[in-house]
C-alpha cells in the first residue's frame, strides 16, 4: 500500500479529540488516514511539505446537478424559479448520453481543482439508462467520492414540455444499475426523489419506501412549508434522506430533523435568486442541525464551494444582525448579543456535516486515524500564515486559487496547483465541442 506524510500544516482536523495542529502531520497509507500528529516518522512513499499550509478534510458539495456543468452562465438572468424552468430544463434532452456522462466528469474535474472532493450529485437528467451509465462511469473516473442520486422528478416534465419516460422504467433501471455496482469504486449510489409540490404525497411515500427497501439513501427538493413536519407524522424521517433547500423551516421542524439525525442541504446562491428567505442558516446553528451546503447550479451558481462557505457565513451574520436590530440590541455589545456561529464553524458544514449526507460520517470528514484519506491544502504562503483559527482562515481567505493539493482516496489529484494527469487543452476542447450540441 502506498503512503503519504504530510509535514508542518496548519492541520484543521475537525475532530473535537484533535484539534488544530499548528505544524501537524498527517500520515496516509492507501486509502486511509492512518495517523495524525506531530513529528510524525516515515518512511513514506510520498511526503509533502505543508509548510505555510492549512490542511483541511476534502470539501463536499451536497446539492449539486452536475450534469449542467457545461452550461455555466446560460442561467446568469436566473430570478424566480421559473426562468430556470424554461431556460435550463430545456436543455436536458439535447444532451446524449456520452455528452452527459462528458459533462458529469468534466464538473468533477473542475470540482476537484476547486477542493471538492465529494459530492451528492443529484442527477436529474438521466433521459434514457446510458445516461444513467454514462454518469455512474464519469463519477468513477473522476477520483470524487460521489453519492450518485438516480433522479425520479417528475416535477421536470412539467408541462408535457420535456420527454420523459415513465416512473416505473426509471425504478426498475435503478434496481439493475445498483446491481451493476462496482465495489472498487468511491460511486454509491442513491435517489434523487420527486418533490412533492408535484408528485404528491402518494408518490412521493412510494418512492422514499422504494429507496429505504434497496438500502439507497434519498435526497430531494423541500421547498413548501410544512412538509417536514407531514414527513415526521407519516414516519418518513430518518437519517437516510437528505431534505434540500429547507428554507421554509420552523424550529419545530428544525428540532424533528435534528433528533432525526438528518443533514440538510440548503444552497444560498439559489436561494436567494429564487426569491426565498435564508434565515435557516442562523436557525439551523441554533438549533444544532447538521446544515451542509450545495451549489445546486453550475448553470447559475460558481462551483466554488470555499465561496459559498464564506456567503453562507455572512448570511449568517446579516441575519443575527437584522434580529439584534429588531430587539433594540443595537449597537452589538460583543457579549449580550449571541451570534449563530463563528466563521470557523461553517466549514463543519462542508466536512463532517457533508459526510454524513453521503452516509459516511463515521469514515469520512474529519482528518483522524481510520478515516478515508480525502484531505485539501490551501496555500497562504507567502503572504502569511494564519492569526487565530485556521479554520475561519479558510472560510473567510480561502478561495478556489489556494488549493495546492488535493487528495482523495489516498491518490493525490492536484499538486502544486495543477491537476495530475488533466490535459487542459483537451478538457477545453472537449467543452467547446459538446456545447455545440447542447446550446444548438
Ligand atoms: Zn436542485
Amino acid at each position: 500500500m502506498s503512503s503519504i506524510l504530510i509535514k508542518n500544516g496548519f492541520v484543521v482536523t475537525m475532530d473535537p479529540r484533535l484539534g488544530t495542529l499548528t505544524r501537524g502531520d498527517v500520515l496516509i497509507r492507501g486509502d486511509r488516514i492512518e495517523a495524525v500528529g506531530k513529528d510524525l516518522e516515515g518512511p513514506a512513499d510520498k511526503t509533502i511539505d505543508a509548510t505555510g499550509k492549512i490542511v483541511i478534510p476534502g470539501l463536499i458539495d451536497t446539492h449539486i446537478h452536475m450534469w449542467q456543468h457545461p452550461l455555466r452562465g446560460l442561467a446568469s438572468e436566473l430570478w424566480s424559479h421559473l426562468i430556470y424552468k424554461s431556460v435550463i430544463t430545456p436543455t436536458r434532452d439535447r444532451f446524449n448520453a456520452k455528452d452527459f456522462g462528458t459533462a458529469v466528469y468534466l464538473c468533477g474535474l473542475e470540482m476537484l481543482d476547486r477542493g471538492v472532493t465529494g459530492a451528492l450529485d443529484f442527477c436529474h437528467g438521466i433521459m434514457t439508462p446510458g445516461h444513467a451509465r454514462a454518469a455512474y462511469d464519469a463519477h468513477t473516473r473522476t477520483g470524487q467520492r460521489v453519492l450518485m442520486a438516480y433522479g425520479l422528478s417528475l416535477g421536470y416534465s412539467f408541462d408535457g414540455q420535456i420527454p420523459d419516460r415513465p416512473h416505473g422504467a426509471k425504478l426498475d433501471d435503478l434496481i439493475e444499475l445498483q446491481s451493476e455496482q462496482r465495489e472498487d469504486t468511491m460511486v454509491t449510489l442513491g435517489v434523487g426523489l420527486s418533490e412533492i409540490e408535484t408528485a404528491g404525497l402518494e408518490l412521493f411515500t412510494k418512492e422514499r419506501n422504494f429507496a429505504r427497501d434497496h438500502g439507497l439513501r434519498a435526497t430531494f427538493h423541500q421547498n413548501s412549508p410544512g412538509q417536514i413536519l407531514t414527513l415526521h407524522e407519516q414516519g418518513l424521517l430518518d437519517g437516510e434522506l437528505v431534505p434540500v433547500h429547507v428554507n421554509s423551516v420552523s424550529d419545530r421542524e428544525l428540532r424533528l430533523l435534528r433528533e432525526a439525525d438528518i443533514a440538510i442541504s440548503v444552497t444560498p446562491e439559489v436561494e436567494i435568486a429564487v426569491g426565498r428567505s435564508m434565515s435557516v442558516l442562523s436557525r439551523a446553528f441554533r438549533e444544532d442541525v447538521k446544515l451542509c451546503i450545495g451549489t445546486d447550479t453550475p448553470s447559475r451558481v460558481s462551483i466554488d464551494l470555499l465561496s459559498q462557505l464564506r456567503l453562507s457565513f455572512t448570511m449568517v451574520q446579516a441575519h443575527d444582525a437584522a434580529e439584534a436590530r429588531a430587539a433594540g440590541r443595537l449597537p452589538l455589545s460583543g457579549q449580550n448579543d449571541s451570534r449563530s456561529a463563528a466563521p470557523g464553524d461553517m466549514l463543519a458544514t462542508a466536512t463532517v456535516n457533508a459526510a454524513h449526507a453521503l452516509g459516511l460520517g463515521d469514515q469520512l470528514g474529519t482528518l483522524a486515524p481510520g478515516k478515508f484519506a480525502d484531505v485539501v491544502l490551501l496555500e497562504t504562503w507567502p503572504y502569511g500564515d494564519p492569526i487565530g483559527d485556521a479554520a475561519a482562515h479558510a472560510v473567510l481567505f480561502g478561495s478556489s486559487r489556494d488549493v495546492d493539493t488535493v487528495i482523495s482516496g489516498g491518490v493525490v489529484r492536484k499538486e502544486n496547483g495543477a491537476l495530475v494527469g488533466v490535459d487542459r487543452q483537451e478538457i477545453a476542447e472537449t467543452i467547446a465541442d459538446l456545447r455545440t450540441r447542447v446550446l444548438a
